[in-house]
Formats: C-alpha cells, structure tokens, sequence
C-alpha cells in the first residue's frame, strides 16, 4: 500500500478517556475509529490486523475439523425465552421489537440458535460429533464499556459449539480444542495462561479461561508459585488455612455473651480481644436479586480476615435452590429492617431472627472452634465460639484466594497475576438441548438430548490484548502473524528522485514477492515518517534516504529497534534472508 493513497489518519493526541496503550495506538495510528460508546470502525489497518487474527484462528480451528457457519446477529425473542435466558441474561441482553411487535434480540451469544440448527438436521448419533463455529459480531450492552476494543458493547467473537452422544466425547473435543487455543495463542506470539473459570450465566461444568498475561488485565488470576495450579480468582481454591503462627494464640475461652461497646468492626474486634482476625467471624449481608426480578438478603460468615467472593458465593445460593442472580450491596438500613444490627452479626438464634434466608458459612470456618462472633445484639459479641456445636450449617467456598494461600493441590505459594481473558472453553452438557428439546436417536434407537461444549474466542478483543503485552512506549509492536505490514519502506525525501526510484521500485519488487509492504512516499518531514513507523508498528522499516548516493539503506526492527546498514547491491536477497531468519 501506498501510505499517500490509504486511510491512515495517525495522529499524535491520544484520545481522551483512553488509558490503556493498546487503546491509545489504536486509535493514534489509525487503526480504529470509535462510532459510539463501545462501537468501533475498522479502519484499513485496522481491517487488515482484524483479518489476520481471524486467518490464525479459521486455519487452526478447520484443522480440528471444526466447520464454519455464520448464524443470524438478530435472533427471534422466542428462542431465548424457551431457554429460560430471555429474563436470566439480564440488561447486557439488547432486546427490540420490530414493525409487527415481534420481539427480538441482539445475539450476545449464540447456544440457542446453533441449538435449532442442529435440532433441525441432526436425528442420530451417527451424524455426531459436530463441531461448528462462527466468526461474527456479538453485541452485550456492558454496564461499563471501556479500554477500546477490550470491553466493546458490540464486538467479534469466534464461537464454536459441539454436539455429541456422549460426555467421553465432549471431554475428547473439550482436549482438542483446549489443544487448538494453544496453538492459536502460540501463533499469535502471546504469553498466555489456562486457567480453571467460573462457567457464569451460560452454564455448564468444566470450564477453562485463557488469559493472556498483561498488568492492565480486568481478571485476576490465582497461580502456584510451584505446580501448576491456575484459576480466575473467581473460581479459585485453597487448601484448608493454619492458624497464625504463636506467639498469636487462639481467644480460648468457654463460651459466654461479653461486653463489646461500639466494637462494630473487625478491627476493634481484634483490638479489644488482642487477637488475630484469624479468629473471629466475619457476616456479610448483601442483597439477592433473584431469577424471578424479587429480591430477598442472606448472610455469608467468613473469617475475619477473608473477604467474600461474590461469584462463588452466587454458585454457593444456587447450589443451594436458589434462582440468583446477582449480589448487591445491602444498606445499613436494609440490614436492620431484616432485624440484624449491624457490627453485632452472628450465628447465634440467627434462623429465628431472618427466618429460612440464606445463611452460608465459608469451608475454612467448617466445624472450627475457639472463635470470636457477633451476638445478634448491640454492643455483644460471643467468645469460645464452637461451630461444630451448630447442626445443619451450610458450608461452601466462598471466600476470596489471598496471595500467600497454599495451593490445594501441593500446598505451594499462591500469588496474583492479572490477565486478559481472550477464550473461554466450556462443557455445557445437556442445558440447552434438554431446555429447547433437541434430542437424537442413540444406538438403541433411544431419543437423548445432545451433550453440547462451547468455545469462545475474542477476535476484536485479541488486538489490544497483542498490543498490552508487545507495544513499547513509542507505539504497536505485533507478532508476525498479526503485523499489518512486514516491511515499511520510507523515502526520506519523496523530492529527490533517486530516492523516490528507488523506494518506489523496492516496493514493487517486494510486493511482487508476497511480501506485505506499507511504502511511506508522503512530502512529510522524515521525523514525522519514522513517528509514524513506530506507531503503526510494522515489522521492519527500509529507510531510503541520503545514504543512497553511497549505495546504502538502512533496515530497522521494530521489536528492539535495533539498526543496521544494507547494501542496495543484492537488496532484495539480503531482505529476504534478513526475514528467513527472523523465522
Ligand atoms: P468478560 O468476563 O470479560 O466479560 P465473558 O466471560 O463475558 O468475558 P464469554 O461469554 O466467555 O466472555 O465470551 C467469550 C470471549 O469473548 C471472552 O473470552 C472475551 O475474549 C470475548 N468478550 C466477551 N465480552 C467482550 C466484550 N464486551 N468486548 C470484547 N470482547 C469480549
Ligand atoms: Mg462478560
């Protein structure tokens, strides 16, 4: 491409609100152009990068013998509402109607439709396993749209979905695609890590996240400084915790009611006492919204130095019978209209106090002793606390992984990292086809419903993604399977005709080759050239300037910027080996 001749609108103000680097080059070297919040134009290199990614995962995804499709963007409400997700999916779910009121949503995801197709042509198991995806536009209207492409309200995945007779086969494809994300990544040049993740609204039982590792990520992930272990801290465990090490001992005591004026928090708690947080209890309460669009309150005990997770303590109610759906912040006002006084919650008499409201203890606390809690009464806490003493508690995870916890699987150190997380694998089981009736006939001529994974990817979310972990200060840096050019030639002087010849005649004969090349033959200052070449961030950039006369041109690597002088003699030769050997 000619640069003169394309649309590359670089810029050097950074837009305002962009504070992600990847969402700054974007939208500085003309790659993207934001239409509305959270909607994006692709602009000619932003087309082009879009376009390899997807090249990266169309060629690896139809090796696995997956087969692609392209399902509707609009998808009838009816649908939806036989899954039971029309209500469930909550606002991110765009619905409209159209001219006749037939309702209708905006595909954030595709399960029910890929459902119908299969339920239409697939009768037997011996049509199984299929495994179809698409690489289309999804639209979820997110609460907060943000950090550019990372967090788009419309935007493009890759979906696959495979339907099979049995589970063993599900967990044979579940491997091969886990093994096909790999190599994607691999492709892509990205560090990345697979880790263990909370399956969310979609449903289902395993599931694995992958995070490409980069300090913006919106995730934290969970890992073990020694195995292997890693999870989102949404689905993160631990093993069971030690009590602190002496000369910090338990609170033992017998049980009795004592005084605690105004000791309404943790930390008072531990002061008054003398004692680690280790051993007091800790309720939260917060507000359920449930399936139904009620509400209702529950109360999750933790110690005193763990905090709640809300995603486990969500699967923990539903687990339990629960329709929820999401958690909320209960008001000190909300918390004594259910009758508990805040700053003095226990266990104590507490069923008749909320009635049959949830209450769940988190699995470190299961059966412990020694333990300081709330008394249900203002200014009084409870010491000598036996929790083994208490019949039909319920206990779950539900506390958040702090870094230092020991991995459950070989007791190592635990720490943070952040990450993005660009692909979710899930196995979804029989949830849709059993909800939308999309049975087969199996060996016994039995009608079964399809066991069903599905597999995502975040195509348009995978550029700035690159860009976190490569691009430097001065701008993009790509892998060579997502770079928009390999080779950026600039004429340092467009006016000297040796120059322009030569330029003009390197870019022909390259892109005769193959070879993908961005020729800067604008009348711009060379300063103002080589910005632009940091900031779209080719691979390498052929400098044509004053060096010509003495038959040389200068070749740089965008990665380390590192420099070097070729001859014009056997340029074409000496470019071509200079790329084999970046191989
Ligand atoms: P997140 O937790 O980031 O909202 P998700 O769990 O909702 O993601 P999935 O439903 O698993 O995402 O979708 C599959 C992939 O689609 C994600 O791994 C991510 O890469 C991408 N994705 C999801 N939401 C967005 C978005 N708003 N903008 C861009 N990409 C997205
Ligand atoms: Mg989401």
């Amino acid at each position: 491409m000619l640069f003169s001749k394309t649309l590359i609108p670089t810029s050097k103000e950074n837009p305002k609100d962009a504070v992600l680097k990847s969402h700054q080059f974007l939208v500085r070297a003309g790659y993207i152009h934001q239409i509305g919040s959270g909607i994006y134009n692709f602009l000619p290199l932003g087309k082009i990068v879009l376009d390899k990614i997807i090249e990266v995962v169309k060629t690896r995804m139809n090796e696995a013998n997956a087969q692609h499709i392209t399902m509707g963007f609009v998808i009838p409400a009816e649908l939806w509402k036989n899954s039971g997700r029309y209500e469930k999916y909550g606002k991110e779910l765009l619905r409209f109607q159209d001219r006749k009121n037939n309702e209708f949503v905006l595909g954030p995801t595709h399960e029910e439709t890929i459902t119908e197709i299969i339920k239409a042509f697939v009768k037997s198991y011996k049509q199984l396993p299929l495994n179809l995806y698409q690489i289309h536009l999804k639209f979820r209207d997110e609460l907060r749209p943000r950090f550019g492409l990372m967090r788009g309200r419309e935007f493009i995945m890759k979906d696959a979905y495979s339907f099979h007779s049995s589970v063993e086969d599900l967990d044979r494809e579940f491997e091969l695609m886990r093994q096909t994300y790999i190599k994607i990544l691999q492709d892509l040049e990205l560090d990345f890590r697979i880790v263990d993740a909370d399956s969310g609204a979609i449903g289902g039982s395993g599931s694995k996240e992958f995070m490409v590792l980069a300090d913006c990520g919106e995730d934290t992930i969970v890992m073990c400084e020694e195995c292997q272990y890693a999870a989102n801290i949404e689905a993160a465990n631990r093993q069971k915790r030690t009590p602190p090490a002496p000369p910090i001992m338990p609170p033992k005591a017998d049980f009795a009611l004592f005084s605690t004026p105004n000791v309404t928090t943790i930390q008072k708690l531990c002061e008054f006492f003398h004692i680690h947080a280790y051993w007091t209890i800790k309720a939260v309460v917060k507000k359920i919204i449930l399936d139904s669009n009620k509400q209702d309150f529950g109360v999750f005990f933790l110690r005193g130095d763990d905090s709640l997770e809300e995603t486990k303590a969500l699967n923990a109610l539903n687990a339990n019978g629960m329709q929820a759906i999401e958690l909320q912040e209960a008001s000190a006002q909300e918390i004594e209209q259910i009758g508990l006084i805040p700053g003095f919650i226990g266990a104590y008499a507490l069923r008749s106090i909320i009635g049959d409201r949830p209450i769940i203890f988190d699995i470190d606390l299961q059966d412990e002793a020694d333990l300081i809690c709330g008394a249900n009464q203002i200014n009084h806490h409870f010491v000598g606390v036996d929790l083994s003493t208490f019949e039909n508690l319920i206990y779950a995870d539900i506390s958040t992984i702090n870094q230092n916890d020991k991995c459950a699987h070989c007791g190592g150190n635990l720490i943070y990292k952040k990450g993005i997380e660009v692909g979710h694998i899930f196995k979804l089981g029989d949830r849709y086809s059993k909800a939308l009736n999309a049975e087969f006939l199996d060996e016994n001529g039995k009608s079964k419903p399809f066991i069903m994974g599905c597999y995502g990817i975040g195509i348009t979310r995978l550029m700035p993604a690159i860009l976190e972990q490569k691009a430097d200060e001065k701008g993009c840096i790509w892998g060579k399977a997502s770079t928009p050019f390999l080779i950026h030639i600039i004429i340092s002087n467009t006016k000297d005709k040796e120059q322009s010849d030569f330029g003009l005649w390197l870019y022909n004969t390259l892109q005769s080759k193959n070879i993908q090349v961005l020729c800067d033959d604008r009348d711009l200052r060379f300063g103002a050239k080589i910005a632009d070449f940091e900031l779209i961030g080719s691979s390498y950039c052929v400098v044509v300037g004053k060096e010509l006369q003495s038959q040389k041109i200068e070749w740089i690597n965008r990665q380390n910027l590192h420099k070097k002088e070729f001859s014009t003699h056997n340029i074409i030769e000496s470019i071509l080996r200079e790329l084999d050997n970046a191989d």
